[in-house]
C-alpha cells in the first residue's frame, strides 16, 4: 500500500479555496476545450489514433516488466543510474542520498507529478536544501504555499490580481497585475537560480524503453535549463510511463499536447539519454532516474482498475467534467484533482483513505469521451464505488457501518410511496431553518462537510406539484 501520511485531505485543502474560484478554472479549462476542439477536427483519424494508443498503453501494461527492465538496461549502456523505489519514502531517501553525495544546496525543479506524489520538496528542505519549483505556475502556488488544482495548469485557479498579490507578498516587490510583467520578474529570479543550482530534478512524460530515452514534453524552457544545465540531473518517474519504442511514442505526442492545450505539439519536446558523452556537449555529469511503484505494482493485479495506467496526464478530463469545473480542483483533496484524480487516488491510496473520490462524480460520462487513451473512468468509477461498499478480491469494504445503515433504510424509503411523499413534505421545512436567501451556507452534519467548501441550493419538493400541473 501507499505511503498515505504525505497527502493531505479535503480539509486542509478547503482551506486554501481562493475566492476567484470557479470563474478562474471555467475561463481556463473552456479555452482548453475549444483549443482542443479545434486540434481534433483537423486530425480526421483521431477515433483511429484513440484507439491505437489505448492499444499500446493497454499491451504495455501486459508486459511492463519486460519494458522496464529494458530501459533500465539501455539507460545503464548510456551511462545514467537506474534506481528502483518501492515506497514514496525509498524515492525521498534515494535523491535525498544523491544529493548529499553531490554537496547539492540548491536543487531546480521542473514541473513533475511524481515529486508532488512523494513530497519531495519537504524532504529536501527539511535535509537543508532549497528545492525550487520553476515551472510558472508551480513557481506561483510554492510561493503560495498551497498545492496544485490542475494536473497540467496548477495555478489556474488563481486570478492575476492574486498572483500579483502573492509576488508582492512573498518577494517584497510592488507587482502589478499584469501577466507579461509577472512573467518577467518570475523569469529574472528563476535565471539566476538555474546558473547557481547544483542538482536539476524533473520528471517524465515518457520513458521509451527501446533506447532508455526520457521525453519530457513542456511549454516553458525551464525544462531544458533544469536538466542541461546543472552537473547533476534525477529524474523521479512512476513505472507507468514506461513505452516501447519510438513508434508508440509518436502516437502519444500526436495525441498529448492537442488534448491538454490544444496545440499542435509542445513549444519544448525534450528527449534524454543518459548523460553528456563529451566535453562541449551540453547536459549533466550525471544523470539518475528513479523508478517509483509507491503501490502501483498491486493495481497492475487489478483487470479493471489497472486501465488507470493508461494515462498520460492531459487534463482533458478535468477540463469537461461538471464537477472540476464548478468546484476547482482543491475540492478533491488530493495531488492530482479532476476525473483521473478520482481513480488514481484511491487505488493507489487505498480506498479507506479517499473512498469518497468514486462518489465525486455525476458519471456523465464526459470524461471517457475525451481521453485519448480511451480510459473507462465511468466503469473504473462504479467498480470503486463497489468496493468501497461491499469490497473485493483487492480490497475490503471501508464504507463506515453507519453509511451503509443509512443507505439501506434510505433503499428502503425511497421504495415506499407514501414515506417518499411524507419526506418530501418534511424535508423542506426542516431545512428551512438552516438557509438564508434561498442557500445554505452552514448546514448540520454530514452535509456541513459539503457546505464547508460552497453552499448548497436550498431544499425544494416542487417536482410532483410542477409534473401534475404539467
Ligand atoms: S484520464 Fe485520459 S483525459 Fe484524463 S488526464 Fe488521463 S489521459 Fe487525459
Amino acid at each position: 500500500m501507499t505511503d498515505t501520511s504525505t497527502y493531505i485531505g479535503f480539509d486542509a485543502y478547503s482551506e486554501q479555496i481562493p475566492a476567484s474560484i470557479p470563474v478562474a478554472v471555467q475561463q481556463a479549462t473552456g479555452k482548453f476545450v475549444g483549443g482542443r476542439a479545434a486540434r481534433v477536427a483537423e486530425l480526421p483519424h483521431f477515433e483511429q489514433l484513440r484507439q491505437m494508443a489505448s492499444d499500446i498503453r493497454l499491451h504495455t501494461i501486459e508486459n511492463m516488466d519486460a519494458y522496464l527492465l529494458c530501459f533500465e538496461e539501455k539507460v545503464m549502456a548510456a551511462g545514467g543510474h537506474v534506481h528502483w523505489a518501492a515506497t514514496s519514502k525509498d524515492a525521498r531517501q534515494i535523491v535525498l542520498d544523491i544529493a548529499r553525495q553531490h554537496n547539492v544546496r540548491l536543487a531546480v525543479k521542473a514541473k513533475s507529478m511524481a515529486t508532488e506524489e512523494i513530497e519531495l520538496n519537504q524532504a529536501l528542505e527539511s535535509a537543508g536544501i532549497e528545492a525550487l519549483e520553476t515551472d510558472l505556475g508551480e513557481y506561483i502556488i510554492q510561493l503560495a504555499g498551497t498545492g496544485p488544482s490542475h494536473i497540467i495548469a496548477p495555478a489556474v485557479h488563481l486570478a492575476k490580481e492574486e498572483i500579483a498579490a502573492i509576488f508582492s507578498e512573498k518577494l517584497g516587490i510592488n507587482a502589478p497585475a499584469d501577466p507579461v510583467e509577472l512573467t518577467r520578474i518570475a523569469r529574472e529570479i528563476l535565471r539566476e537560480k538555474f546558473l547557481a543550482a547544483q542538482m536539476g530534478i524533473s520528471g517524465a512524460n515518457f520513458l521509451v524503453a527501446e533506447t532508455g530515452t526520457l521525453v519530457m514534453v513542456t511549454n516553458e524552457g525551464n525544462g531544458r535549463m533544469c536538466t542541461t544545465l546543472p552537473e547533476l540531473h534525477v529524474a523521479v518517474v512512476g513505472i507507468d510511463k514506461v513505452v516501447p519504442d519510438w513508434d508508440s511514442l509518436t502516437v502519444f505526442l500526436k495525441l498529448l499536447a492537442r488534448s491538454a492545450t490544444g496545440q499542435k505539439l509542445s513549444t519544448y519536446t525534450q528527449f534524454i539519454t543518459g548523460p553528456r558523452r563529451e566535453e562541449g556537449e551540453f547536459g549533466p555529469r550525471e544523470f539518475h532516474v528513479v523508478l517509483l511503484d509507491n503501490g502501483r505494482s498491486n493495481v497492475l493485479k487489478d483487470p479493471i482498475g489497472r486501465e488507470v495506467f493508461k494515462c498520460i496526464r492531459c487534463g482533458a478530463c478535468a477540463n469537461v467534467c461538471p464537477v472540476y469545473k464548478n468546484v476547482g480542483g482543491f475540492a478533491y483533496g488530493w495531488f492530482i484533482s479532476g476525473p483521473i484524480g478520482a481513480i488514481f487516488s484511491p487505488q493507489m491510496l487505498g480506498t479507506s483513505a479517499a473512498r469518497e473520490l468514486p462518489y465525486a462524480s455525476t458519471l456523465c460520462g464526459a470524461c471517457a469521451e475525451v481521453c485519448p487513451v480511451k480510459i473507462p473512468i465511468p466503469a473504473i468509477l462504479r467498480h470503486l464505488r463497489r468496493r468501497v461498499a461491499e469490497g473485493d478480491d483487492f480490497a475490503l469494504a471501508t464504507m463506515p457501518i453507519p453509511i451503509r445503515a443509512a443507505a439501506r433504510v434510505s433503499s428502503f424509503a425511497l421504495a415506499q410511496n407514501w414515506l417518499y411523499r411524507l419526506g418530501a413534505r418534511i424535508l423542506p421545512l426542516a431545512m428551512s431553518i438552516f438557509s438564508r436567501d434561498g442557500w445554505i451556507s452552514c448546514a448540520p452534519y454530514p452535509l456541513s462537510r459539503w457546505t464547508k467548501a460552497r453552499p448548497l441550493p436550498k431544499f425544494s419538493a416542487g417536482f410532483r406539484q410542477w409534473w401534475g400541473r404539467r
